[in-house]
C-alpha cells in the first residue's frame, strides 16, 4: 500500500512543485542516471504487405496515412453509429429509399466497405437526393454489436431466377419467374467473420419476407464465403440471380 500511496502523492503534486519545464527537458533528465547505451539498429529483408485486404492499394506508402487508417477502421470493425441516429431497439435496423437521410447515407457509409474491399466499381447503395419508393422494393439490413455496423444485406425482389446445385462443377439450370427476396450482397466486419453475422441477416431476410431460407435467391458469382454460407443455409442447392 505505502509505495503506491507515495507515487499517487508525488504525481499529483509535480504541476505545481517547482517551476514548469518543457517535457523533453523532463524526459531528458531520465537518461541522466544510469548506464546508457544507444539503439543498435539493423537490415533485414522482410517482405510485408503492399495492398491491404481492406482494399486499400499501396495502404503503407505516405499517402495512404490517414486515409487508409479511416478505411481500415470501417473495414475490420465496422461503422461507429453516429449520435444523430436513434436506434430504437433490435440489432437490425432495415433501411428503404424512402427512409430518411441520416438512415440512407449511413447505409452509403457501410457500403463502401465491401466497394473497396472487392474493388467493385460501383456501390450497392446510394443515398439519394431525396426519399424515393423502390420498384424492387431495395431495402438494407444492417446489424449492430455495441456500438459497432458490423453486418450489412442488401436485397431486393426479383423474378428472374435459376437453379444451382452449388456443386462448381454444375451449371445454372432453369428459368424461374418467382418473385423471390433477392441478396445482392452480404458483408461482415472483418473482425466478426465466422460468427454467424451473415446467417443471421439472412435469416432476417427470409423471415421480413416471410418464407424459408430456401426460397431466396442469391446474386452470382457467389464468393467463396458466400458459397460456405448458402451451403450451410440450403444445403440442397439454391435460387440464382
Ligand atoms: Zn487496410
Amino acid at each position: 500500500m505505502e509505495p503506491n500511496t507515495t507515487v499517487i502523492a508525488r504525481s499529483s503534486a509535480t504541476p505545481t512543485d517547482g517551476p514548469w519545464r518543457p517535457l523533453e527537458d523532463r524526459i531528458r533528465d531520465q537518461d541522466r542516471s544510469g548506464d546508457l547505451t544507444p539503439v543498435v539498429f539493423r537490415q533485414v529483408k522482410a517482405r510485408p504487405a503492399v495492398d491491404c485486404p481492406c482494399g486499400f492499394r499501396d495502404a503503407f506508402a505516405e499517402f495512404g496515412i490517414g486515409r487508409h487508417e479511416a478505411q481500415h477502421e470501417l473495414w475490420s470493425i465496422g461503422l461507429p453509429i453516429p449520435k444523430n441516429i436513434t436506434w430504437e431497439h433490435g440489432n437490425v435496423a432495415v433501411v428503404t429509399p424512402q427512409s430518411s437521410v441520416t438512415w440512407r447515407r449511413l447505409v452509403a457509409k457501410v457500403a463502401l466497405a465491401p466497394k473497396r474491399e472487392n474493388g467493385y466499381d460501383f456501390t450497392t447503395w446510394e443515398a439519394g437526393d431525396r426519399p424515393k419508393p423502390s420498384l424492387t422494393n431495395r431495402r438494407a439490413y444492417l446489424l449492430r454489436f455495441q456500438r459497432y455496423i458490423i453486418g450489412y444485406l442488401v436485397a431486393e425482389d426479383r423474378d428472374h431466377h435459376q437453379r444451382w446445385t452449388l456443386d462448381p462443377d454444375d451449371a445454372y439450370t432453369g428459368d424461374d419467374s418467382t418473385t423471390r427476396a433477392s441478396i445482392d450482397l452480404i458483408w461482415t466486419a472483418s473482425v466478426h467473420r465466422g460468427k454467424a453475422v451473415g446467417s443471421a441477416l439472412v435469416q432476417t431476410l427470409a423471415d421480413s419476407a416471410e418464407c424459408p431460407l430456401t426460397e431466396l435467391s442469391w446474386s452470382t458469382p457467389l464468393s467463396p464465403a458466400g458459397q460456405r454460407l448458402a451451403r450451410r443455409v440450403s444445403p440442397n442447392g439454391i435460387w440464382v440471380h
